[in-house]
């Protein structure tokens, strides 16, 4: 299980995107990041993240399967 993280700050597109653990594009500040829990994949974690923001979509780098 990994932690999964999403972040408050919106991407030019609109976009959260949604970073697994020790990913080197989360949010440097620990507050422009909710910490969504542990899961198996992006798979898990992105309806979670989308819970929280309707807009939300995986990393580029760390979730690949889920950016769109
Ligand atoms: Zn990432």
């Amino acid at each position: 299980m990994i932690p999964y993280y999403i972040s408050k700050i919106k991407e030019l597109n609109g976009m959260h995107l949604l970073h697994r653990y020790a990913c080197a594009s989360i949010p440097e500040d620990e507050s422009d990041s909710i910490l969504l829990g542990t899961f198996n994949s992006c798979e898990e974690a992105l309806p979670a993240a989308q819970k929280i923001y309707p807009t939300s979509t995986g990393c580029p780098y760390c979730c690949r399967s889920c950016s769109k």
